[in-house]
């Protein structure tokens, strides 16, 4: 899922992990997680995501592997990762070495103007990485996490230095990334229904070619009913039947063994 700092990602992937059965891995959120916790990682990250710059591609291939390698079998949504054309490579490598190719790139198009308010509005839940906004997503009480209760803060990178920062990063290091899938991609519209299977018949690890989609409404209320669509079309994406007490249990960022406990429904068929 790409997107210029603020545009939703993080909202349209737990709204994702709420409905079907796939996991979701932030890159901030884990590496905040990773400062929060003290690790080397995150002593190294702490100052560089303050800036608003970016941390050294082999460090982030560790992060993200490390957590990949848990999912297999699993379907997952990446945010944050890959951010440079470099990632992009390392992350075909190691997917083609484990045959899960990716198949689908979102990009979230959302006008600078429109995030630049938003992210000066932005109040997160730092441990799980809820976002509210005080304008449009008010917690129930001011300045308190809806579900544990907990002190929300401002993430240290959301002033508007580092946010300037963040945002010509997405400019100069995201875009080329972008048109590295646009060229991979195949657009036909065609190739994103496949041929209905027996639900046995789904091999998960089955070749995909890969889509590139743009969702460009202005609010992830208005992107989420394209996405949910989208997603419909992808036979291996199931919805959950239990809905989850507490989405964040699927929240890779926060610990993934909740989600694993969770059965699955029957697949789309639409
Ligand atoms: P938002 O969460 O609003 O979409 P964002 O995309 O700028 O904003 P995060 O994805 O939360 O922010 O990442 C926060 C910071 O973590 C980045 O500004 C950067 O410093 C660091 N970071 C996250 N992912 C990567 C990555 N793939 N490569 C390098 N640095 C990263
Ligand atoms: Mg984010």
């Amino acid at each position: 899922m790409f997107g210029k700092p603020g545009a939703g990602k993080g909202t349209l992937s737990r709204r994702l992990v709420e409905k079907y059965d796939l996991v979701t891995v932030s890159t901030g959120d884990l590496l905040r997680q990773h400062i929060n916790e003290g690790t080397d990682i995150g002593r190294e990250a702490e100052e560089i995501v303050a800036r608003g710059g970016l941390i050294p591609d082999d460090i982030m291939l560790k992060v993200v592997t490390n957590k990949l390698n848990g999912l297999r079998n699993k379907n997952w949504i990446l945010d944050g990762f890959p951010r440079t054309l470099i990632q992009g490579e390392l992350l075909n490598a190691h997917l083609k070495k484990h045959n899960t190719p990716l198949t689908l790139v979102l990009n979230i198009d959302v006008p600078d103007n429109v995030i630049l308010h938003r992210i000066s509005d932005r109040w997160i839940h730092s441990p799980s990485g809820r976002v509210y906004n005080m304008s449009y997503n008010r917690p129930k009480v001011a300045g308190i996490d809806d579900q544990t209760g907990e002190p929300l803060t401002k993430r240290p990178d959301d002033n508007p230095k580092s946010f300037a920062r963040r945002l010509r990063a997405f400019y100069e290091t995201t875009i080329p990334l972008l048109n590295y899938y646009h060229k991979q991609a195949d657009g036909k519209q065609g190739d994103l229904f496949h041929t209905p299977q027996h639900p046995h018949q789904v091999s998960f690890h089955r070749p995909h070619k890969l889509k590139l989609v743009t969702l460009n409404s202005g609010s992830s209320d208005e992107n989420w009913p394209h996405l949910d669509e989208l997603v419909r079309q992808y036979p291996s994406l199931r919805e959950r039947l239990d809905k989850m007490n507490n989405v964040s249990d699927a929240i890779v960022a926060s610990g993934m063994a909740a989600a694993n406990a969770y059965r699955v429904g029957q697949p789309q068929t639409t």
